[in-house]
């Protein structure tokens, strides 16, 4: 994310430029509070920004950008339970050490650590593995603003209205604080091996259920896949060796072992700008829609050379987790900025809708509403949910009409 200068915000990826009518960054919840209820009052939209790593155009606004990144720490870990209460524009790197300090950690991670947390719940951001699921899925309680000003807080008493707020896109109002539920700090070994694509899958198939974390990284110009594991450790660190390989290298994802701390381990250096789409497939059929993909990218694309990567997610009780009901494996594509994406990413989307595919809300997709809807049979109690916490749709933009909320 670039700083804000002026009135202009761009993400990360820079394919999402937002020229809203404020960009707010309160240092306390009460400014925050005070800004939401003079926005509301004047009629401007509102939408909140954590770290700008959406391909989706979901912090697009023409009324005010709120910038959490002044609310950010640990306010306290509870040393029975081990939940941590985290303000929401605290990114995800600052969270390892106070944890560690506390003797905790997270539970799982995805491939970077730069984003917000009020972000990655928003999104359903998730690592891979099934023993524990997204950021909406570890959060046990959350703290938000409403567009009347109030701090209102939901957790698992309230239901219907938590299950929606797990993963929310920032429709229900600006999130301050989450609760989080960690686990014993714990090492973690990693692994890597280089098979060739068949035997990527086979591998894969027999191995992920046994470890606690695999995914693997198909690189489409050596036709090469790349499987990588993560397993508990008690043994002496291996630290990581700090260098990022090129896009559609094998020796970008091919590594030496790594062993350490869980939170030194999960993330990667992911500097060189790219968008992305990814689909949420059921275990069962992911493999056939990863042959396809292949099939097609090798044929119709072969100038494409991003990796593809493949993790699997337990199946998670948001009303609008892309893995809800469901044990899934995610499928995602990527291309370098300013490269041609269009027809490949719209191309792969045909293949995963065709397998029962869902979309990652911060990545790209082309849906309209009416297919998001049949794709997510709860979104019409997120939206009752919705229209009793933002009757007057403070908090919806374009994007998220678009998704077919507050129509
Ligand atoms: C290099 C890179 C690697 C990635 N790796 C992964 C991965 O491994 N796994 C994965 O699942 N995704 C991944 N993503 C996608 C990314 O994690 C999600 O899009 C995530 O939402 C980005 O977090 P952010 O803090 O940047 O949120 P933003 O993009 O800033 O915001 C996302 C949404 O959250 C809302 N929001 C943010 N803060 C608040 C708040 N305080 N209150 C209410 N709403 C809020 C925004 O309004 C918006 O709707 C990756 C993206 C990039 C660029």
């Amino acid at each position: 994310m670039t700083a804000p200068t002026a009135n202009i915000w761009t993400n990360w990826a820079h394919n999402v430029d937002v020229r809203p009518r404020s960009i707010e960054r309160p240092a306390t919840i009460d400014e925050l509070r005070r800004i939401v209820r003079d926005a509301a009052r004047r009629g401007d939209e509102i939408r909140a920004v954590g770290s700008g790593h959406s391909f989706a155009p979901l912090c697009s606004t023409s009324g005010v950008l709120l910038d959490l990144s002044l609310l950010h720490g640990i306010e306290a870990v509870d040393p029975a339970t081990g939940e941590a209460i985290v303000l929401a524009g605290t990114k995800l790197h600052a969270l390892g050490e106070p944890l560690f300090a506390a003797g905790r950690a997270l539970a799982n991670q995805g491939d970077i650590d730069r984003q917000a947390l009020g972000g990655v719940i928003s999104t359903g951001t998730h690592g891979t593995g099934r023993v524990a699921g997204s950021f909406s899925a570890q959060v046990t309680r959350l703290e938000l603003v409403t567009a009347e000003g109030d701090l209102l807080t939901i957790d698992a008493r309230d239901g219907e209205r938590f299950r929606a707020a797990r993963l929310a896109l920032g429709a229900f109002g600006i999130l301050t604080r989450a609760t989080i539920a960690t686990v014993p700090a714990y090492k973690l070994h990693e692994r890597t091996r280089a098979l060739p694509f068949e035997e990527t899958l086979a591998e894969f198939a027999e191995t992920e259920p046994g470890v606690r974390n695999a995914e693997f990284w198909w690189a489409p110009k050596h036709d090469v896949g790349v499987l990588k594991t993560l397993e508990e450790t008690d043994a002496a660190p291996l630290p990581r060796e700090a260098r990022e390989y090129p896009p559609g290298t094998v020796e970008r994802y091919l590594k030496p072992e790594i062993i350490d701390w869980s939170w030194r381990v999960y993330p990667n250096e992911r500097d060189t700008p790219f968008v992305e789409l990814e689909y949420t497939l059921p275990l069962a059929t992911a493999p056939l829609a990863m042959r396809e993909l292949r099939d097609m990218m090798r044929t119709r694309y072969p100038a494409c050379i991003w990796a593809v990567e493949y993790r699997t997610q337990p199946g998670e009780d948001a009303l609008l987790s892309p893995t809800a009901g469901r044990d899934s494996a995610t499928i995602s594509v990527h291309q370098a900025v300013g490269q041609p994406w269009d027809r490949f990413f719209r191309d792969a989307e045909a293949i995963f809708l065709a397998h029962d595919g869902r979309p990652h809300w911060g990545k790209l997709q082309f849906l309209s509403a009416e297919a998001i809807g049949n794709l997510y049979p709860e979104r019409p109690l997120f939206e009752r949910v919705r229209k009793e916490l933002d009757p007057k749709g403070v908090f919806l933009s374009d994007c998220l009409r678009g998704f077919g909320f507050g129509s």
